[in-house]
């Protein structure tokens, strides 16, 4: 009988390691250096995340408005997500959870951190970021960071090679016209970690998107020929809106549109790199978005669909986010995905797919590579999904089609009264004083309340509320989690 040809190479194989061993020769043809990730390789990761971005602002997910051809593309070649969350509907707590894998309330970070704030990201924390060096990765930041303005917490002292951008909102500063004069302190443009402008104006804005550009791409250039991480956490659209002259008044939906238009071009020239440089084969590109619309701006807003709400509330409109990634080779082309994912998710998928191990601390997210992948059959991971948002409140919870909002204070929007020429509108409180269920699957506007006909789901839902508040804490209800680390501190 003749031998196996597999067996025979395999015996071929070893005798080649016998006999370099005892040569003394290093056996790196046959080893990879460092450990081997699942994947066989070390995929650059574009991560570009934009402010206030809605569920309906996108030509691929309905938008008629204006276009994105660029960031639609990223659909076209990859996957769509029809169910993805920001974990939270506010800018500081969405980032945390988006570069930590953690609810951000598990982490201490509430809210939207502004000037005066004396907190950041603990450095006991692992960002993304982090993990990627670890690996090896050039890494880099772009835009808002919002993780404490402190130099002790900004990007470079967390896993960033280079940083370019303001340290919090761009709406936090003496200018207005969205707030008043004096209510905060000269805006900064940091560069590495250093101050570059100490007074960013309105010009300067209108100038960012194109900085923002050039700094991505000068470190595309420079990182090309080794695993690379982007990080382009856009500054827009969050109001107040400016873009270049070259895009003011050209997209037919005003400022907002002006602004998307821009920023889909940026989007462009980092795709048209890892295209002109053979690299889209190598780099998984995902797009995503911090929070819903922040409606009561009215014009100045963007659009959640048909979703109920926006920023601020965890309506679906205001956790609900368009989502892309694409990755030719490992993500099929033009696919959809509505299984449910949230920000948490994007750390452990990451870490699988370069091969890092996960923090040794707890975290939240799972690994979604599947989803992402669109493997049929793969459904979400997660059995539970918790929205918090303000100070640690626990305001609803989410398990398959289900979602449960929980008694507390929102602010809605009032339709007739929307702001305009960049100034907020007025919003009225509504106070929910009883568990509302709603059933996403038939009603994604969340119109019906089914809490009284359900009345076992309902009391399942309650449970993994329950549940949530023992490891992460409620303030609603007084209950302190066991599961939760602080922020980090300035130091004295
Ligand atoms: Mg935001």
């Amino acid at each position: 009988m003749r031998p196996d040809p597999i067996l025979r190479l395999d015996l071929l194989m070893l005798w080649l390691v016998l006999w370099l061993l005892a040569c003394g020769a290093p056996i790196s043809p046959l080893c990879a250096e460092g450990p081997v990730s699942p994947t066989g390789s070390s995929p650059n990761i574009v991560l570009i995340f934009a402010d206030d971005l809605g569920f309906g602002d996108l030509v691929c997910y309905g938008q008629k408005r204006w276009k994105t051809p660029n960031i639609d593309s990223i659909a076209s070649q990859g996957v769509r997500f029809t169910d993805f969350h920001s974990s939270q509907p506010v800018c500081s707590a969405s980032r945390a959870s988006l570069l930590t894998g953690c609810y951000a309330n598990r982490i201490g970070i509430h809210g939207a951190l502004g000037p005066a704030a004396m907190n950041g990201i603990h450095d006991d924390e692992l960002l993304v970021s982090e993990l990627l060096k670890s690996k090896g990765y050039k890494t880099c930041a772009v835009g808002k960071w919002h993780l404490g303005h402190h130099p002790q917490f900004l990007p470079l002292k967390h896993g960033f090679d280079r940083y370019l951008g303001l340290p919090y909102s761009n709406d936090m500063w003496p200018h207005g016209p969205v707030v008043k004069p004096k209510t905060f302190p000269e805006l900064p443009l940091i560069r590495g970690d250093q101050i570059i402008d100490s007074d960013v104006d309105a010009l300067d804005q209108s100038r960012l998107t194109e900085q923002y550009s050039d700094f991505a791409l000068e470190f595309l250039e420079d990182s090309k020929d080794s695993p690379f991480f982007l990080y382009f956490a856009h500054t827009f659209p969050h109001v107040p809106l400016y873009a270049a002259e070259n895009f003011r008044g050209k997209s037919g939906g005003g400022i907002y549109g002006d602004v998307l238009e821009e920023f889909d071009a940026v989007v462009g020239r980092i795709l048209g790199f890892l295209k002109d440089n053979a690299l889209e084969e190598n780099t998984l590109v995902i797009f995503t978005s911090d929070n819903g619309p922040w409606l009561t701006y009215g014009e100045h807003a963007g659009s959640a669909g048909p979703l109920r709400e926006g920023k601020g509330t965890v309506y679906e409109g205001g956790t609900r986010v368009p989502m892309l990634a694409k990755w030719p080779g490992r993500i099929p082309a033009g696919k959809v995905q509505d299984a449910t994912a949230m920000t948490i998710d994007i750390l452990p998928t990451i870490a699988n797919f370069v091969g890092a191990e996960l923090p040794s601390h707890p975290i939240d997210g799972l690994d979604i590579a599947d989803l992402l992948a669109c493997k049929p059959g793969a459904t979400s991971p997660h059995e539970v999904f918790y929205h918090y948002f303000r100070q640690g409140e626990l305001q609803a919870i989410r398990s398959g089609e289900w979602k449960l909002m929980l008694p507390h204070d929102v602010y809605c929007i009032v339709p007739d009264k929307l702001g305009s020429d960049g100034k907020p509108g007025q919003s009225k409180m509504r106070k929910i004083t009883e568990p509302e269920l709603y059933h996403l699957g038939q009603d994604i506007g969340e119109t019906t309340n089914l809490a009284a006909s359900q009345p076992e789901v309902l009391e399942r839902l309650l449970e993994l509320a329950q549940a949530g508040r023992k490891e992460l804490g409620d303030s609603l209800t007084q209950t302190k989690g066991t599961g939760i680390r602080p922020s980090g501190k300035k130091d004295r």
